[in-house]
């Protein structure tokens, strides 16, 4: 139930009564506490309010951040969205969402999800300029968390050594959630100096050529892909590298049986349409395709071998914290995930940082493998 603070709030915010009890009525909102600050997030969305919303008690709204568009034909897709209009192409980091944010006096991270995110609430101000909130404490950073010490995803962008780093590529209104235009972006990152995801520069339908070798280079190197931005923030679509589709595939195939099959049949369509764009045959295919199938194929296999000499599906991540409080508190904020992690190593690194290493187990994910090993028919 949420409190009757909260609830004056939010119908103060425009959400009507009957809408406020369904949602409570099958858990599409909750309230929340982070270190003495109260909050509510949308885990549904609701009329005016996007999946991953969140409200405090001080009446601060933090939109969820929208759903982008993907395209898996390049030169039909740019078409289409942009209609001949010009746009940014921005790098596609590889790490996880976050929207920072100043609530009273506490500058706070928030996941995708709506959570105040322990580990990158104590992390952020290493990256982000506090002077930016003192100028701006009506807007929200948008960015993405990447490197190889993440929480919440496995692998970081190539040039990320060690630790992890912030990339802002968005800047929204808090309450309405609207976007600065790019270029507004673009100097405020520089004026505060925040670290800004790579601008590759303004392009349009006419120049399809240089964005498939730019698509090509950064396959090559191990990036994800670019976001495409039209200057007023109103259009954009993102586009993946198939080196990104292929990496997903064999990250996802050593935990097989924990996620939705979906999950591979949209990599596997997304390639589809770029060999089919870029008529690849010959060597180059069967390179795409061998590496395919290992991918989906090599790190399955591995952990089925793994499950039936006694072992567990596992994944082991580390990260860095100033407070070793901070570490247990990331504990309990995947067991609300409904994810099992616990501590096995605490290491002092004598620089104001520890390094903690955690274990992930997927229990269904083993079960299901061990069952399957041990004969089950079905
Ligand atoms: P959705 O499709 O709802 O956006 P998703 O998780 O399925 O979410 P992703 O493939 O992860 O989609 O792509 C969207 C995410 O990409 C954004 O939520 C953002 O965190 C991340 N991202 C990385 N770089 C950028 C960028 N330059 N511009 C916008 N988003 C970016």
């Amino acid at each position: 139930m949420v409190s009757s603070g909260f609830r004056a709030t939010l119908l103060k915010l425009g959400l009507e009564e009957e809408r406020l009890a369904v949602l409570e009525g099958k858990g599409g909102i909750v309230e929340d506490e982070f270190e003495g600050i109260r909050y509510v997030r949308f885990r549904d969305s609701a009329r005016g309010f996007r999946r991953g919303t969140v409200v405090f008690e001080n009446g601060d709204v933090v939109p969820g951040f929208p759903h982008i568009k993907r395209i898996v034909q390049l030169e039909n897709g740019v078409r289409r969205v942009f209609k001949g209009e010009p746009f940014y192409v921005e790098e596609k980091v590889d790490g996880y969402n976050v929207r920072v944010v100043k609530v009273g006096r506490r500058i706070l991270a928030l996941t995708r999800g709506g959570f105040v995110c322990p580990f990158t609430t104590e992390r952020i101000l290493d990256f982000v300029d506090e002077g930016f909130f003192r100028d701006y404490p009506d807007l929200v950073l948008v960015g993405e968390m990447a490197g190889p010490e993440s929480p919440y995803i496995v692998e970081g962008p190539p040039y990320v050594e060690g630790d992890i780093r912030f990339f802002l590529f968005d800047i929204q209104e808090k309450g309405t959630g609207k976007s600065l235009p790019a270029e507004e972006r673009y100097d405020l990152a520089r004026k505060y100096g925040i670290p800004h995801v790579e601008v590759f520069g303004l392009y349009d339908s006419s120049r399809i050529d240089d964005l498939r070798g730019l698509i090509e280079r950064l396959s090559r190197e191990g990036r994800e892909g670019i976001v495409m931005k039209s200057p007023d923030m109103r259009r954009i679509a993102k586009y993946v590298t198939p080196y990104a589709n292929v990496n997903d595939v064999r990250i996802g195939s050593r935990i097989f049986f924990d996620l939705p099959h979906g999950y591979f049949m949209a990599r596997i369509k997304r390639l589809a349409f770029y060999f089919a764009e870029r008529h690849l045959r010959g060597e180059e295919f069967d390179e795409y395709a061998k590496a395919l199938g290992k991918a989906l194929l090599g790190p399955f296999v591995e952990s089925i071998h793994e499950v039936a000499s006694g072992g567990e599906v596992e994944e082991v991540f580390t990260v860095r914290v100033k407070n070793i409080g901070t570490a247990y508190r990331m504990v309990a904020h995947f067991e609300r995930l409904g994810v099992r992690i616990h501590i096995e190593d605490i290491e002092d690194l004598k620089n104001g940082y520890w390094r903690i290493t955690f274990k992930r187990v997927y229990p269904d994910a083993t079960r299901e493998m061990r069952e399957l090993w041990n004969g089950r028919a079905f």
